[in-house]
């Protein structure tokens, strides 16, 4: 099982998912919102035409999104396969990425949909915490981290996402269900599209999803 989508709303545990999975199966998590973070604090070109959007909690236009993730899979790291989070979020991304991949005659083999309530998405990204330096993921109260605001992986600084305050947090939910929601259809109808309940224990959720896969 080497290419696949973990796909859900914002703070389905994609970012955390796609980490344990990756270490597991060996293969790199693509995180497109990870990689616009980046290129906001790096002040690329690529940063400056996104930041609006993100700030604002809407979807970068699809053109820019679909030429990063074009770049990014050329990148040998992902020639064994990889695990895309946070792309696709439109039917215009995910025909893209469907017509990327049968030009070098590929295919997904997996749509995994993590699904949480909207109540406990709230909650979730109103107390999540990103480490600066490496990324890796936190909750104040869920998942904590040793010593307060401080990564347990590498000492770097915790902060909460701009985007994460609970109004901006209202909008990204409503711009799921309005723009991402409709690929649920699109891959069903592929017949790779599997739904797991991410409303329970990382670990649990992490089994649930290989067990989707068929390699636990
Ligand atoms: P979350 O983990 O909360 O789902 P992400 O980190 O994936 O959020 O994305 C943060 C922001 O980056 C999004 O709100 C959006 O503005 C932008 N973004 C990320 N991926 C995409 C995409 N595939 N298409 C459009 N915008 C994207
Ligand atoms: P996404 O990438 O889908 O937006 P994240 O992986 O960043 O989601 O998770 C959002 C927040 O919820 C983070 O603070 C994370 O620590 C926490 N979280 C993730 N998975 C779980 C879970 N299974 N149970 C409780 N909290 C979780
Ligand atoms: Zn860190």
């Amino acid at each position: 099982m080497s290419r696949m989508v973990l796909f859900g709303p914002p703070g389905a545990g994609k970012g955390t998912q796609g980490q344990m999975l990756a270490e597991h199966l060996g293969i790199p998590q693509i995180a497109t919102g990870d990689i616009l973070r980046a290129a906001v604090k790096e002040g690329s070109e690529l940063g400056r035409q996104a930041k609006s959007y993100m700030d604002a909690g809407d979807l970068v236009p699809d053109g820019i999104m679909v030429e990063m993730i074009r770049e990014r899979l050329k990148a040998d790291d992902a020639s064994e396969g990889y695990i895309l989070d946070g792309f696709p979020r439109t039917v215009a991304q995910a025909e893209a990425l469907d017509d990327m991949l049968e030009a070098i005659g590929q295919t997904l083999d997996a749509v995994i949909h993590i699904h949480v309530e909207n109540e406990v998405l709230v909650e979730r990204l109103s107390g999540r915490l990103l480490c600066r330096d490496c990324g890796a993921t936190y909750h104040t109260r869920f998942s904590p981290p040793a010593k307060d605001r401080v990564c347990d992986q590498c000492g770097g600084e915790l902060y909460q996402r701009e985007d994460d305050q609970e109004e901006t947090v209202r909008s990204r939910l409503t711009v799921f269900e309005e723009r991402t929601q409709p690929l649920v259809e699109y891959y069903r109808r592929q017949g790779i599209y599997q739904k797991v309940d991410g409303d329970r224990e990382p670990q649990a959720v992490r089994d649930a999803i290989l067990a989707a896969l068929g390699t636990d």
